[in-house]
């Protein structure tokens, strides 16, 4: 009999050697097979991470911003030559299609490129002379330990929006991935080995809501970068507040796309296919509501149903255009809203639930709504998962009235040739990311990423210039040097009268 494999932590530049109490499976969704089992951190395990990640603060504060950046530059050059290999983790623990787990990382890799620019993005200000003998300064100083925990749908680049700006401002990190697929950031923790990261400074302990917890209550950790579904947001945002940290909780979404009556109808459903079902649906800035403003939407269906049966359902290993869900658990979730769907009378266009593939994987073909009002639950709540659904509205302040009215503010989208109504929309919508022709607005690494309403607790985006303002503190100084003619040690400056 073969022993399944065992996934410990990472502390201190090493595998943890600790006593284990507690696991949790790890499975290939694409066949439903077991492939791992992941300690789950106690109490006192995270303690140990923290403490270790607290020893190292004191010397990484201190190392050059030359070195910090040479280490940077090495790190990303190891993950670009590894990308592959990554890609290949993801896909065997998440089951998105290959490629779409490479672009995964080479969105990561985009902000590790951004934080080899650290020297420039820590230039504090100056004002010489703002009185007589006097300049004030500003400089950004690191907060010490910082706690990073992920969710499963982007196992790499989620931790990566944070960990190298972190890094890069002099921080240390303890990073908590999904328990669901832990092995991406334990293959990065030994790429910043091999980097020349000084042991200690990037940490990683798996677990579930006892490691969190621990993470959140513990006075060692200064902040908490968290991602994830939106109740778990609003309780590590409320927990790690009340604990004195400071605090970025992203939380889930229903990303509306609005397709007025003057758009491209071939370009929209193209982008309805590629951002309503790539990754399964399992991304925060999917789309999963299509708002149709009349007289298009029956044309638009049609196109977006044309479309839908080129899509291959199977193992994204496998040359497949979408992977299965994470869980069996959750593919069944998602399928429970098809029939809740069905259900509260709107029209099921296509039935993934039809869709078979051989084994035991955790497959959903993708699904189509039409009809769908907003008081159902598949319009209500994050579905997460391959299930788009038409809102038919008659104008375009309808369309807008129902995104702003959404308690979901992530990423939105319009659909238009009429510059002035996407101007207008961009002006007017209620959300933290919007896109113009263009359906997943994911900011670039030097631009942030947040929703607004309840896709993010706290007011700090990710990565970008907010991403160095969170992990950084900022101090101002106010010094008086005398001048040499005052008087003191006579360095030969002719002396005042
Ligand atoms: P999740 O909330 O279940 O888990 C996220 C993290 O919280 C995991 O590390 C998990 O171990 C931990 N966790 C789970 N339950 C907990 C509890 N009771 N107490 C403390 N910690 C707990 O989310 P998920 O299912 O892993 O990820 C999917 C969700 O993440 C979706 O809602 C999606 O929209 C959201 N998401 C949002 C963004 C964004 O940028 N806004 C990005 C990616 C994913």
């Amino acid at each position: 009999m073969t022993q399944t494999k065992i996934i410990t932590h990472w502390i201190n530049g090493a595998l943890d050697t600790g006593k284990i109490e507690r696991t949790s499976e790890v499975f290939n969704p694409a066949t439903g097979q077991v492939s791992a089992n992941v300690a789950l951190a106690n109490v006192a395990t995270v303690d140990k991470a923290v403490n270790v990640a607290t020893e190292a603060f004191n010397s990484w504060r201190h190392s050059s911003l030359t070195k910090r950046t040479q280490v940077l530059f090495a790190f990303r050059e190891l993950v670009l030559q590894n990308k592959e290999k990554i890609a290949a983790l993801i896909t065997a623990e998440h089951g998105k299609v290959l490629s779409d787990a490479s672009g995964e990382v080479t969105r990561g890799l985009e902000v590790v490129e951004f934080a080899c620019g650290i020297p420039h993005l820590l230039k504090g200000g100056f004002s010489e002379e703002v009185s007589t003998g006097v300049d004030v300064y500003s400089i950004r100083q690191p907060l010490g330990p910082i706690a990073i925990i992920s969710p499963f749908n982007f196992p790499a680049m989620v931790p990566m929006w944070f960990f190298p700006i972190a890094i890069a401002c002099g921080n240390t990190v303890v990073l908590k991935p999904s328990e669901k697929d832990p092995s991406a950031a334990m293959f990065l923790a030994e790429l910043w080995k091999e980097a020349g990261l000084p042991d200690g400074v990037f940490n990683v302990v798996h677990g579930d809501k006892e490691s969190v917890d621990a993470l959140l209550t513990h006075p060692g950790i200064k902040s908490v970068s968290f991602v994830g579904s939106t109740p778990i947001a609003k309780y590590v945002y409320e927990t790690g507040t009340k604990h004195g940290k400071r605090v970025q909780a992203l939380g889930g979404a229903k990303n509306h796309m609005v397709v007025l009556p003057d758009s491209d109808l071939e370009l929209a459903a193209d982008a309805a296919i590629n951002a309503g079902f790539g990754s399964a649906g399992e991304r925060c800035m999917a789309i999963s509501a299509i708002v149709a403003v009349e007289p298009i939407a029956s044309a638009l269906v049609a196109r977006i149903h044309s479309r839908m049966a080129s899509i291959k359902t199977g193992d994204g290993a496998k040359g497949s255009d979408m992977g299965p869900l994470v869980t069996k658990v959750h593919r069944d979730k998602v399928a429970s809203y098809i029939e809740a769907g069905e259900k509260a009378g709107a029209t099921l266009v296509e039935d993934g639930r039809k869709v078979k593939v051989d084994g035991e994987g955790f497959f959903l073909g993708p699904t189509l709504f039409d009809n769908v009002t907003p008081e159902m639950s598949i319009y209500k709540e994050e579905i997460f998962g391959p299930v788009l659904s038409i809102l038919r509205v008659n104008t375009y302040d309808e369309a807008l009235a129902l995104v702003n009215s959404h308690p979901y503010g992530n990423g939105t989208a319009i659909f238009t040739n009429d510059g002035g109504a996407a101007r207008r929309f961009q002006n007017e919508v209620e959300v933290g990311m919007v896109g113009i022709n263009v359906p997943i607005p994911v900011p670039m690494a030097y631009f942030s990423f947040g929703g607004w309403k309840n896709s993010l607790f706290g007011d700090t985006h990710a990565h970008g210039t907010e991403g160095v303002h969170f992990f950084t503190r900022g101090k101002v100084v106010t010094s008086r040097w005398l001048d040499p003619s005052h008087g003191g040690i006579n360095l030969g400056f002719p002396q005042n009268s």
